[in-house]
């Protein structure tokens, strides 16, 4: 029909100085009388056709139908009371809260968007962005998400919290359309918040979507200090090199990967891969729509690093947020070798071993303390251990010595030693040998000990090579 050759006329490439140009048409139609009985009527109903052939691709065409005209009403209703959602003071922010696999603490926190919609109640996000997107309110939309957010980071930073950020969601077309980096900044100054509390999540697809535009604003907001995420992480096909050019600091495992991984081994194949490369290019590792015990031990046992979902908590309102950030008991995500969480101190000084204690504390491992080798090897034989962490110098056995022995008994165990001012010969022949992972001098730096564990750790979860279970 003559419609479908006007299309396929439009497809073909055609010669404009030198280069071919593509270009495509779509086609809606109406016909009368059926469709209207004046030019205005025919018009706009083939202008709803045209938006339908639009929404299934490109090249299509579409004949106009009596349900479209009041799909487009309603959508037209809802579009101009979403408009006046702002004014109207309709927009709810809902938080998520994002528990830290090792220390089970509430680390993050999601700013999820919903409406109070007067007589529909509340819509979720998903019922209502796309169509925010389509007219460009959600420049608008965004701006006081924002400005929402960061009001109340501001209001959780006088609260003693371990949170470290609170993410937004900011839509590919405020990406390339809006005023982003103006609105952050505006932000930021109205709070007076530290810009790293606040983290951008931008979907993978949004940012290859215009990739010299969204590189530009993004180098900006970094520029600004705030933290960038990428959410959706293994739906689109964005590459990572490119990635790690614009400094995102975390990737966000999609819900689609992780809602049946513990029974499809592809899924898990796909986690585990994305953490190790994530890991490698030293991003951090977060997992969405975590909604049972099973798939956040199995997280823990990938290395993963922050969960979000059910399991913790569904998406609340900040009342709620702080109430449950102020009483949350650290969870306790137990991992299916014991060795992977049980880290062994050695120290003569009853006093270092309590102040190592406490400064783990948080972290939630298994802590073993010994005051000599001797019982630092009495209880290897007893328990399983993933990391010993031991003082060099102790009466009667040394540290590098226990170590030596705990090596030949279980190889894997990753060995660290805590040294004073001990020559540095015997260590480095220790080092040398393969006895020490690592080494600390004391007065140590806490947050470098902590991290340094966490890494031995990791390294240990490598050295027996965790399978999937
Ligand atoms: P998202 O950013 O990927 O957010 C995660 C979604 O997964 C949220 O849906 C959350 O409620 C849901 N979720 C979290 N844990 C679980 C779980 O354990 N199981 C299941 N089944 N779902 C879980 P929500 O709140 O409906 O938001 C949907 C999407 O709407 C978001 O996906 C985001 O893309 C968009 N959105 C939300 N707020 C905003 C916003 O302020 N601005 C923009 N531009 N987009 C937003
Ligand atoms: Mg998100
Ligand atoms: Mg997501």
């Amino acid at each position: 029909m003559a419609a479908q050759r006007v299309i396929d006329t439009m497809a073909r490439p055609f010669e404009l100085n030198g280069n071919s140009v593509y270009m495509g048409a779509s086609i809606g139609i109406s016909l009368y009388p059926n469709d209207g009985s004046d030019a205005d009527t025919l018009l706009s109903s083939a202008a709803a056709a045209l938006h339908q052939a639009k929404l299934r691709g490109r090249g299509m065409l579409q004949f106009f139908s009596s349900e479209m005209t009041s799909r487009s009403k309603q959508r037209l209703t809802l579009e101009a009371a979403l408009r006046r959602s702002v004014e109207r003071q309709e927009l709810r922010l809902y938080y998520q809260p994002q528990v830290d696999l090792i220390s089970g603490q509430i680390v993050g926190v999601e700013a999820l968007v919903r409406w109070q919609h007067p007589e529909r109640g509340l819509i979720p996000p998903g019922e209502f962005i796309p169509l925010a997107e389509e007219s460009g309110f959600v420049v608008t939309l965004g701006d006081w998400v924002l400005r929402t957010a960061c009001r109340q980071i501001k209001a959780w930073a006088t609260l003693e919290l371990p949170l470290r950020q609170v993410a937004v969601n900011v839509s590919a077309v405020q990406l390339s359309r809006g005023h982003l980096v103006a609105s952050v900044k505006e932000a930021l100054e109205e709070t007076g918040i530290a810009p790293n509390l606040l983290e951008l999540e931008i979907t993978e697809s949004s940012v290859m979507l215009d990739r010299e535009k969204s590189f530009e604003t993004l180098a900006q907001l970094k520029a600004l200090g705030v933290s960038l995420s990428i959410d959706d992480f293994g739906t689109g096909y964005s590459s990572l090199a490119y990635l790690q050019q614009l400094e995102v600091n975390k990737l966000k495992i999609d819900i689609a990967f992780v809602r049946d991984m513990t029974t499809n081994s592809n899924n898990a194949s796909i986690i585990k891969a994305v953490i190790a490369l994530g890991h490698s290019l030293g991003l951090e590792i977060i997992a969405e729509g975590v909604e049972t015990p099973g798939q956040a031990r199995q997280l823990r046992a990938l290395r993963c690093d922050v969960i979000q979902g059910y399991l913790v908590s569904k998406p609340i309102p900040g009342v709620d947020m702080t109430q449950l950030m102020s009483t949350f008991p650290a969870m306790d995500i137990p991992v299916d070798n014991q060795a992977l969480n049980t880290l062994l101190v050695v120290d003569d000084e009853p006093s270092m071993l309590t102040s190592l204690t406490r400064l783990l504390r948080n972290e939630n491992y298994r802590i073993l303390s010994a005051t000599s080798a001797e019982e630092a090897l009495a209880l290897l034989a007893l328990h399983p251990v993933g990391v010993i962490l031991t003082d060099q110098r102790m009466t009667g056995m040394t540290g590098i010595e226990l170590l030596a022995r705990a090596r030949k008994m279980h190889p894997k165990v990753v060995r660290m030693v805590l040294s004073g001012y001990t020559g540095l010969d015997s260590l480095t022949e220790a080092i040398n040998r393969g006895e020490i992972y690592k080494f600390f001098t004391k007065p140590w730096n806490d947050a470098e000990l902590i991290e340094s564990v966490r890494e031995a750790f990791a390294h240990y979860a490598e050295k027996i090579d965790v399978a999937l279970s």
